[in-house]
């Protein structure tokens, strides 16, 4: 895939911000004042050619579609390997902010768990609703041990904000019912009319 890019003006288009050391009682307060830039292809995958004035995708591209959602105005992606971001749990949380307008969406999110301090791979808000995602990857395949966390995080959660809702997920390659495995496809299909379209 190519994308037009000046010279002049490629420098401020080669990175994206994002949240960076949220807690998560500043998602819950709406206080959040972290940020990082970060280079628009998670992968290193986006090569320039100053003669043409273009970015273009190398070989290696995963096709998770981050960069068509930054440059391009498409209505509907043609890059839609998402799952290859449940290793970029940031990278995950920019897509779906995109994809899903109506919710927030938080990687790498700190909190006080029950002997020690937790960091909750995703979180998703939407209005007075938080589900806290677990997410299977190469990194850790296994999610009965940190459900377990995920789980109990959300109990004490549920007596501190009484007013909020909570639930936990996990994320995955594949569906799975026996172990409440879901997939980025289910989360993107939870949207109001079914559907996502770049906003
Ligand atoms: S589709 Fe993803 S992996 Fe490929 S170049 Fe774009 S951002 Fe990088």
């Amino acid at each position: 895939m190519i994308f037009p890019i000046k010279n002049n003006i490629l420098r401020e288009k080669t990175q994206i911000k994002m949240y960076e050391k949220i807690h998560f009682k500043d998602i819950i307060n709406n206080n959040i004042q972290n940020f990082e830039m970060r280079l628009v292809c998670p992968f290193f995958q986006l090569g320039y050619d100053e003669t043409k004035e273009v970015l273009y995708t190398l070989p290696e591209c995963k096709k998770c579609g981050i960069c068509e959602l930054v440059y391009t105005n498409k209505n509907d992606l043609e890059f839609t390997n998402f799952d290859s971001l449940l290793s970029e749990p940031k990278y995950l949380a920019f897509l779906l902010d995109k994809l899903l307008p109506n919710k927030k969406h938080y990687a790498f999110v700190s909190i006080e768990g029950h002997s020690r301090n937790m960091r909750i791979d995703l979180v998703q808000k939407s209005n007075n609703s938080y589900t806290l995602i677990n997410i299977l990857n190469d990194e850790k395949k296994d999610s009965s041990k940190y459900n377990r966390a995920y789980k109990m995080l959300a109990e004490k959660l549920k007596i501190k904000y009484k007013e909020l809702n909570f639930q936990v997920k996990t994320l995955g390659l594949k569906n799975d019912n026996y172990r409440n495995i879901i997939t980025i496809e289910d989360l993107l299909k939870e949207n109001e009319n079914g559907s996502y379209s770049k906003p």
